[in-house]
């Protein structure tokens, strides 16, 4: 694998060599976009420049492709797009994720321009034609490729049903593709090796003595203090976890606002459905780690770089039952077909052709969330300073259409001002990428001033608050070699720390104050933050009331990354009952719908933990697909 940010392909095209076949009517607002997308080794990331009648260049910035598998398309996409005036340029055999990625980039960078996006998609020399109206007949219809879209489809094809998957993008993935991919779910097997000390033991004490908020918090409490009496009675090694301090840690970490019954489904089913992953053809390495904002460690790890494993997974099961499962790319769901009060069918439109999608079963909403619809997060958002200018962690398509068809058939929508923002954006892009944390315990956070300001192994909406408070909503990661063995190893999205340095993405030194000048914070004051950190090692304990702890901070060379808030979750959404039926505004249901996924609500309440995203995604969506495939 092999990042060259130094490498920087650009294929400029001199005016007048350009063929003005279809591009003469198009404007563009002139300048130069950045736009990123995953590829097949991470993120890609694109710079387009426009004048007002064509595109002038396209050139890769950065991506993390596998050379002389991936690189071809690096190479030969960019000057296609200009050669060709058009982001319909043939994808480069054998790379067949990375070229989408270098598109979708380009994409992402192009919408910016202000440019018809359509004419832009269509391939060159076809003439704006009148669509043609397609008719087909499914089973089950699913609108959106994603985790849940996916995870949906292989469930609903197990249950016997024909399947029609509907993907607006040109690739599937969704925001999952691009997730840190961690995924929750007790498992005491793997959490055997992991070390328990004081702080877990006050954490669970602390949680099971407090006074219940329901019925259901009693009876988790309950049966936590049973099962914990009898881990610790037989004298067990390791971390203790079950699915009931699952639930008690998902609906106290999301403060009660979540349906419990909801988080009882989720927290039990995580650890079938990650056994239902990996007899899918999922690899999960054993390493249990906590993510952030995860609260324990509980943590799954995919052998896949990113969020791709998932999707690999789901999609090469779609492929292998082709006869049943069809996956339409760039067909964008539109609206959803009620017939005598059940929802029979979906309304959806590709390029050249206006379909209607007849579901003889089903239909199951699985579009994600809205964290990349600035309008639609803005309108619900309460909780957070204006983010109008704030950047996302997510995929373009994460806009929310879901919702809008949902509403118009009566669904009710349930906790959308709770929008989900990380303290771990890229500075520049607002994405995932470039994190060095590799997990909770191994690092800590200071200031510009090079001074600790909050617990790092908080709820996400209590560090990113504590971060707005500090100067420029700026901090940097400090980590050790021990998150890094080598200057090759890889961070949790694919990039290794040499190449993130010599990208001054990171910085590197032998020593503390060499690393404070690097990043230039008073050197003082990280030291001490150092030694601070180190204490609670120690101590299992500080005064930010950290409770999250594993080794101290050490070992030279000593790593420093910077972060900004980033929006990137959207916990708000559908509601639907423990079946994913969709409920209406009287809390019935709307025969015929489901919805799975990022797109529904009152799974997680007020904030998620960090690591059950990806989990309710994947248990809902399975879900869905055998409810939808049994037509009832
Ligand atoms: P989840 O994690 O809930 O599965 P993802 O973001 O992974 O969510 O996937 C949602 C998918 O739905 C994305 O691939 C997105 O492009 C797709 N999508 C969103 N809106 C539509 C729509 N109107 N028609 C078809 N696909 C859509």
């Amino acid at each position: 694998m092999n990042r060259i940010l130094s490498r920087i392909f650009v294929f400029a095209v001199a005016a007048g060599i350009i063929v003005c076949a279809t591009s003469c009517n198009r404007k563009f607002n002139p300048g130069t976009y950045q736009g990123s997308a995953p590829g097949f080794g991470g993120e890609i990331t694109v710079e387009v420049a426009v004048d007002a009648g064509k595109i002038r260049s396209v050139k890769v910035l950065s991506h993390s492709e596998t050379q002389g598998i991936g690189t071809p398309a690096v190479e030969k996409i960019p000057p296609a797009i200009v050669k060709e005036q058009s982001l319909a340029v043939d994808i480069v055999s054998g790379a067949t994720f990375s070229s989408n990625g270098v598109i979708n980039a380009a994409k992402a960078a192009l919408e910016k321009s202000g440019t018809d996006m359509v004419a832009l998609t269509r391939k060159k020399g076809t003439a704006a034609q009148a669509k043609v109206s397609k008719t087909e007949t499914y089973d089950v219809v699913i609108i959106g490729a994603g985790g849940a879209g996916l995870a949906a489809a292989v469930s609903a094809q197990q249950a016997g049903a024909k399947v029609a998957v509907l993907e607006k993008m040109p690739r599937a993935g969704g925001n999952t593709i691009i997730s840190g991919a961690a995924y929750n779910a007790a498992d005491p097997a793997r959490q055997a090796v992991v070390p328990m000390n004081t702080a877990n033991e006050a954490t669970i004490q602390q949680l099971t003595s407090k006074p219940p908020k329901d019925e259901y918090e009693r009876k988790w409490q309950e049966a936590v203090k049973k099962q914990y009496a009898d881990f610790t009675a037989a004298n067990k090694s390791g971390l203790f976890d079950s699915p009931e301090w699952h639930m008690l840690q998902t609906y106290n970490g999301g403060d009660y606002v979540a349906k419990p019954e909801m988080v009882e489904i989720f927290a039990s089913n995580a650890p079938k459905t990650l056994d239902w992953l990996i007899d899918t053809g999922m690899g999960f390495t054993d390493e249990i780690f906590t993510v952030l904002g995860a609260l324990w460690p509980r943590s799954h790890r995919p052998v896949e770089p990113l969020g791709q494993g998932y999707i690999k997974t789901t999609l090469a099961y779609a492929q292998s039952h082709a006869d049943k499962i069809t996956i339409l790319y760039d067909t964008k769901a539109t609206e959803l077909i009620v017939t005598n009060g059940r929802v029979t069918g979906v309304k959806a439109e590709s390029l050249d052709t206006n379909y209607t999608f007849n579901a003889g079963k089903g239909v199951i909403i699985a579009t994600g969330g809205f964290a990349a619809n600035k309008e639609l997060r803005q309108k619900f958002n309460t909780q957070w300073p204006d983010l109008t200018n704030a950047g996302t962690t997510n995929h373009p398509g994460a806009t929310g259409d879901g919702l809008v068809m949902a509403q118009a058939v009566g669904a009710n929508l349930v906790g959308m001002d709770y929008v989900q923002l990380l303290p771990m954006g890229d500075p520049v892009t607002g994405s995932l990428s470039g994190n060095i944390e590799k997990g909770v315990e191994d690092r800590f956070f200071v200031n510009k001033q090079g001074n600790r300001f909050v617990d790092e192994g908080a709820r996400r909406d209590v560090m990113t608050n504590a971060l707005f408070e500090q100067q420029d909503s700026w901090m940097w990661v400090i980590c050790d070699k021990q998150s890094y063995p080598t200057p090759q190893t890889k961070n949790n999205f694919n990039e290794s720390i040499e190449d993130l340095i010599k990208q001054g993405r990171a910085f590197g030194a032998d020593t503390i104050e060499e690393l404070a000048a690097k990043i230039n914070v008073p050197a003082a004051n990280l030291k001490a933050a150092m030694e601070e950190f180190n204490a609670g090692v120690d101590a299992g304990k500080d005064k930010w009331g950290r409770t999250l702890w594993r080794i101290k901070i050490n070992q030279p060379p000593y790593y420093a990354g910077a972060r900004i808030p980033t929006v990137h979750h959207t916990m708000g959404g559908i509601e639907i009952n423990a079946q994913t039926q969709v409920l209406n505004t009287a809390g019935q249901v709307i025969p015929g719908l489901y919805a799975a996924g990022e797109t529904t609500g009152g799974i997680h309440g007020s904030n998620r933990l960090g690591g059950n995203a990806l989990a309710d995604v994947h248990i809902f969506g399975r879900i869905a697909g055998t409810r939808a495939a049994s037509g009832n």
